[in-house]
């Protein structure tokens, strides 16, 4: 162990034993962040989850590796890249939006991924699209049938659907939905919590 964890500080010191079950660590601390640390690091496991996962959502946003480290670095201190780096490619494997991120980022600037809307009734609702992901959808043939669904969406983003549709008080919303005969859209039900369960399993 030559530096620290956190910062890449040389200035370390040793403080102490750790004991664990099987096993005793040399426990050291950084003299310029002030954080301990162990000789022996689990990868992923050194860092709190919430950190690891800021880096890959942001990463996901469509920042780039240096630009996640400034953010990740703001708001928790110093983080090597390359701990950045392992950390994105061991999510990607789960993460099933890493697989599309880079075409995606070809077609789509980083703030223009998702659209966002503010819509006012009792309280502030915030309206988020992610125009990008379902762009990526409507490609593929099977799931053409759902362009509508954009096309609607994209209109209450506008704000071209006549609000007052939201506005109705509970029992004309009632009525009228019992008034509905529409056919449901199929949708398919898809394994998240299959995802979710491998993402835990990085923590
Ligand atoms: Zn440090």
């Amino acid at each position: 162990m030559d530096s620290c964890p956190f910062c890449n500080s040389k200035r370390i010191i040793k403080a102490g034993k750790v004991k664990l079950k099987r096993e005793i660590l040399q426990r050291y601390f950084c003299k310029k962040c002030g954080k301990f640390f162990q000789e022996r690091r689990i990868k992923n496991k050194s860092y709190p989850a919430r950190i690891i996962l800021q880096a890959v959502s942001s990463y996901n946003s469509g920042y780039n590796l240096k630009e996640v480290k400034e953010i990740l670095s703001r708001k928790f201190g110093e983080i090597p890249q390359s701990t950045i780096y392992s950390w994105i490619k061991d999510f990607s494997q789960v993460c099933t939006f890493s697989r599309i991120r880079n075409e995606i980022l070809q077609k789509f600037k980083r703030e223009e991924m998702i659209l966002r809307q503010k819509f006012f009734h009792h309280q502030l609702y915030l309206f988020q699209m992610h125009q990008a992901k379902l762009n990526y959808q409507l490609k593929f043939e099977e799931n053409k049938k759902f362009s509508l669904l954009k096309e609607y969406l994209l209109k209450v983003y506008e704000r071209k659907i006549p609000e007052h549709i939201f506005v109705l008080e509970d029992e004309e919303l009632e009525k009228r939905a019992s008034q509905l005969k529409a056919k449901l859209l199929p949708i398919e039900k898809i394994e998240k919590e299959s995802v979710a369960k491998s993402l835990l399993s990085f923590l």
